[in-house]
Parts: C-alpha cells; structure tokens; sequence
C-alpha cells in the first residue's frame, strides 16, 4: 500500500509540472533582439497567407515574447473569423448561407463588414467586399486560359453591390443567391489594428507590426528615431527604396507588381473594380498613409480603382491621410509611361536622402 502510493506522489507531481510547460510550449514564440536597435525585439512568422514580423520595444526578452504572443494571437482571431479559407470562419459561413438566412457573426466580423461599408460610401463603390464572385469569375478564366466573355462579366456584375449585404445588431445577410464576400481588401489593416491595439493595452509603448507590408506603428523605434519603413520607389527600375518615418500611423501598399496572374500572354492585377467588372491597369502602385491600418490598406485598394485624379482628390479632403500614387499614362509597344504624384503633406513622411 505504502508503496503504491509513494509512487503515485512523483507520477501526479510530474503531471502537475508538466501541464504548464506544455500549455506554455504553445506560446513559445522566436523572438530575437534586434540586432540594429538595442530594446527592440523581432518575431517573425507567416499568416494571413503572407509573410508577418512583430517588433517590440521591451525591458528585456521576457516582456518581449508576452507582447508578441498577445499580437499573434490578435492577428489569428482576425484570420480566424476572416478567412475564406478557413470552411468554419464566419466569412465562408456567411458565403455558404447568407443567401437562405440570416448568419450571425462574431463583433470583429460584424465590425469589419460595417467599416467596409464605410469605405465603399467614401469610395462610390470603388471598395466593395461584394467584389467576390468576380474574384472566382477570373479565377476560372485564369485556369480555362480565356479572358471571360463580356456577358459573363454583365451577369456576374448582377452578383455585386454593397447595399445587396444587409448587416443587423450581428447578424449578415446576403441578398442574392450566388453572391460572395471577400475581406481581403481590408482584413490584413484591421488585424493589424487589432494587434497594436492589444500592444498598447498591455503597456506596450513602442512597436511595428507588419503583415504582408502593411504596417501598423505604436510609439518609436527608439528614443532618438522614428520606426523606419522601406516602401519601394515606383520612379525607379532600380530596388533603392523611399524611406517613410512613421510614429503611431499606418502604411500600406496596392501593387500590382506583387500581385498578379496570368491569362495567356496578359497579366491581370488581383483587384477589379467592381463596377466594370474588369481587373483593374492603369494604377500599378498606391501606397497610403493613415492613423489606422485598416484606412490605409482599404483606401490603397480603392485607389488602384478609382484612378490617379479621383484617388488624389479623395486622400486630401481625409485628415492626416497621405498617398504616392503611380499611374500609367500610356502604354507604348516598348515600355509604360508612368507618373507619379503624391499628395500635399506625403514628403513630410520621407526621410531626406542626406539623412540615409
Ligand atoms: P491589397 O492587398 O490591399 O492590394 O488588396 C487587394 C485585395 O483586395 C485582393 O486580394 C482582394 O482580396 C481584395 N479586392 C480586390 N478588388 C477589390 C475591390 N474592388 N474592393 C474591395 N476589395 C477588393
Ligand atoms: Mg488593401
């Protein structure tokens, strides 16, 4: 008896221990110091289907790894509910269901489809999260190899308008059979709101977080700079990036030099307007600076739809809210002629080239 027991204390205290460690495993995350700015600590990872890095400035690696594991798991509750991926997220419930009935959706869904809303009144429909089913359209005609017929975009279009998304105390609904949403235009900004949002609640006072290349900024970099933020030059063949410096504001950047895809000889950019139905081509890069990610990363998207004018003309009547957009004016057998313009109070972001 004796015996048995006594063997049975090193067995339960062995659990006991070992519980923690491995809950604490899962939040074992690689965070560096950053080699270049003594405080500042790196994580790096993927979501979202792209590439992620978190810094953090920190006491020490400790502090370090609880305020990046806190922003990766803001960013993984957005990806979570967001993703059209993901069969269980709320968005591919709403894209299974929404045409039958009313699906009711988590705050951050419900939170995400009303900004969007709010971008599409400010862009005329220029954003539009209802984009969708042209998505799959020329995703089809991607594989087929065929530019789709202009019928098919006509009837597709009919799939397409904000006002048909109907969005009540978190419940959503889709007012056509056959229309889709994709957040994608924005979701990446507002995860990345979500996460320095966490930072700054847990007394973070100074970090970057950046998905994909938009990127969210809380405080500095250090006591004497700016976080600094390459952006490449459109101007340029060569890679020589603009230097942005950003305290606590957001950047992001619509490109289609990033993101594109092929039919036959053609290449396509992956945002389409949706009142044409058509890819969007005569805005291949905006690069937006706001307060917030998310207004920054839906109005980089809109822009690449609404042109150079339209675009510029927007961006100046929004507080705090800069761009550099590049437009082509002209396609030549050889080679695009671009311009690029940016708006009044953008050169105040740009590091001086003598500063380098
Ligand atoms: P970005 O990554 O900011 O350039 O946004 C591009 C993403 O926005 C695409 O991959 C789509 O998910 C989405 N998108 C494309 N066209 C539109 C549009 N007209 N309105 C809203 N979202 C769009
Ligand atoms: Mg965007």
């Amino acid at each position: 008896m004796l015996d048995q027991s006594a063997s049975r204390v090193p067995a339960i205290l062995a659990v006991v221990m070992f519980v923690p460690l491995i809950a604490g495993c899962e939040r074992q995350l690689t965070v560096q110091p950053d080699r270049n700015v003594p405080g500042v600590y790196v994580h790096r990872t993927e979501m979202m289907g792209t590439d992620a890095t978190i810094r953090v400035r920190a006491s020490g690696i400790g502090q370090a790894r609880q305020f990046i594991a806190d922003a990766v798991d803001a960013l993984n509750r957005v990806e979570e509910r967001m993703s059209t991926y993901r069969r269980d997220s709320d968005i591919s419930r709403l894209n299974r269901y929404g045409a039958e009935q009313q699906v009711r959706v988590s705050q951050l869904t419900s939170r995400v489809l009303s900004r969007a809303r709010h971008f599409s009144e400010l862009t005329d429909g220029a954003f539009d999260v209802t984009y969708a089913p042209l998505r799959s359209l020329w995703r089809r005609a991607q594989k087929s190899g065929k530019v789709p017929e202009e019928d098919e975009v006509e009837s597709t279009l009919e799939l397409v308008g904000y006002e048909q998304l109907s969005l009540d105390r978190g419940k959503a609904r889709l007012q056509r059979d056959g229309m889709e949403i994709d957040p994608g235009g924005l979701a990446k900004g507002f995860a990345i709101d979500r996460a320095v949002a966490t930072l700054r609640e847990q007394g973070c006072r100074d970090a970057l977080v950046d998905v994909g290349g938009d990127i969210g900024t809380l405080g500095e970099r250090s006591d004497e700079s700016p976080w600094a933020i390459r952006v490449r030059d459109p101007r340029e063949k060569t890679d020589s990036p603009i230097v942005l410096r950003l305290t606590g504001m957001a950047v992001a950047t619509s490109g289609n030099y990033a993101r594109f895809f092929r039919i036959g000889e053609r290449t396509f950019s992956h945002i389409i307007d949706p009142r044409t139905g058509y890819p969007v081509n005569s805005v291949p890069s905006v690069t937006v600076i706001a307060p917030e990610t998310e207004t920054a990363d839906a109005l980089a998207t809109a822009i690449s739809v609404m042109g150079a004018d339209k675009g510029m003309t927007l961006v100046e009547s929004i507080p705090e809210t800069e761009c550099l957009i590049m437009s082509r004016t002209k396609t030549t057998p050889d080679q695009d002629i671009v311009s690029v313009d940016s708006s009044r109070n953008f050169s105040a972001y740009v590091e001086d080239t003598d500063d380098r």
